[in-house]
């Protein structure tokens, strides 16, 4: 038996923030990150909106990106006092990624960050509140799936947690919000978003309800993505619902090892964090060569659906790769981690953990070709110094 779990109401299309009107309930809290959602109004119409809908609402700020343990028990702390039947997370990834948390904490005082490792061992949640979420960015989809992901500083961890008790009940889909992404935000969620999509079209617990939406997301992040990026309008609209399509996909088909990698990358060296979704863009085309001896027909389903002719699976598989590497040039993405600024003597020293750490990540289990810790180190030396993968 599978299951397939999406929210039970996405409103998408310009000015789909008004529903909040609609929204029945007496008290919501409303989480948001650093402060651009207030800089360009969204918060006062959320807040305003709500308001119109009889409900009371309280503000969770600041939340950091790749937001810590600590932000998250402290926010549920203050739901705890508060005591809210709504809420409304509001952001890119991380607010909404933390607000999810927040929640668990909220429901069940009791529990430990660590009992929420496990993969789908959640405690039942809608016990006390539902939960809205609003992206601004065009990337984690976190507003249809079943993951948030939470760092752990102490250990330079990122968890990816995962269950279907945290898909959000309604998520709101506004492209007006993400017409405000910077530049280069909106270059590291596309790619994001594609990697989402990849992951899951080829990922072992793919199926007939995900492949459609995998397929037709990557289609629309190939046409429209280079256009969002210049800043075109209605581009970053279309982006901004290829990628909550993406969302829907990986959250019921799982990912690989891609975001492994880039989960145990990110906060892993001194020199500079590497943002997800930049992570994620360089390892792609290195992991598609890698997973290729065992899902080459599948890259190449990709590879036809995009436009992209070749004799056989292999050359398909190497097209695709080639558009990728397109496309990060493209976006000013660089091509390998030597690129990004990542010093040598500082992967030398961590790869041995980074590598057991990545195939320990809750991602690895549903990529199409399984990783030894060995195999994994090569990947890693690969995507450090732009080497080709030829194991
Ligand atoms: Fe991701």
């Amino acid at each position: 038996m599978s299951r397939f779990t999406l929210p039970r109401d996405i409103f998408y299309g310009k000015g789909a923030l008004e529903e909040l009107k609609n929204l029945k309930g007496k008290k919501a809290v409303v989480v948001i990150g650093g402060g651009s959602m207030k800089r360009f109004g969204f918060l006062d119409k959320v807040c305003d909106y709500l308001k119109q809908a009889g409900i009371e609402t309280k503000l969770i700020e600041n939340v950091e990106p790749d937001p810590s343990v600590e932000t998250v028990m402290n926010g549920a702390a203050v739901m705890r006092e508060f005591e809210p039947d709504w809420i409304v997370a509001m952001g890119g990834g991380s607010p909404i990624d933390a607000a999810k948390a927040m929640w668990v904490f909220y429901e069940y005082p009791d529990a430990k960050f660590e009992d929420l490792i496990t993969p789908f061992s959640f405690p039942t949640l809608r016990q006390k509140a539902k939960f809205l979420a609003i992206p601004s960015t065009s990337g984690t989809a976190t507003e249809v799936t079943a993951f948030s992901v939470i760092t752990d500083y102490k250990s330079g961890i990122k968890y990816p947690l995962a269950d279907f008790n945290i898909t959000p009940d309604i998520a709101i889909v506004d492209p007006d919000l993400a017409q405000t992404m910077p530049q280069k935000l909106t270059a590291h969620t596309g790619m994001d978003a594609l990697t989402h999509a990849i992951e899951a079209y080829v990922s072992t617990a793919h199926s007939p309800f995900t492949d459609p939406l995998a397929l037709k997301a990557i289609n629309m992040i190939i046409d429209y993505l280079p256009e969002s990026y210049n800043g075109d309008e209605n581009a970053r609209e279309q982006m901004h619902y290829a990628q909550c399509l993406a969302g829907m996909a990986f959250s019921n088909a799982l990912l690989g090892i891609v975001h492994s990698m880039a989960h145990k990358t990110g906060a892993a060296f001194s020199t500079g964090h590497i943002p997800h979704g930049c992570a994620n863009a360089i390892y792609l085309p290195y992991v598609i060569a890698y997973n290729a001896k065992c899902a080459a027909s599948r890259y190449a389903d990709i590879a036809r659906s995009i436009g992209l002719d070749g004799a056989d699976d292999n050359e398909l598989v190497q097209k695709l790769c080639d558009k990728i590497n397109e496309y990060n040039r493209k976006l000013s993405i660089p091509a390998n981690l030597i690129e990004f600024g990542i010093n040598e003597d500082e992967f030398k020293q961590k790869v041995d953990d980074i590598a057991k750490n990545a195939v320990a990540d809750a991602c690895t289990g549903s990529n199409p070709r399984q990783v030894t810790v060995e195999d994994m180190k090569k990947l890693l030396e690969c995507v450090y110094y732009g080497k080709k993968v030829d194991f």
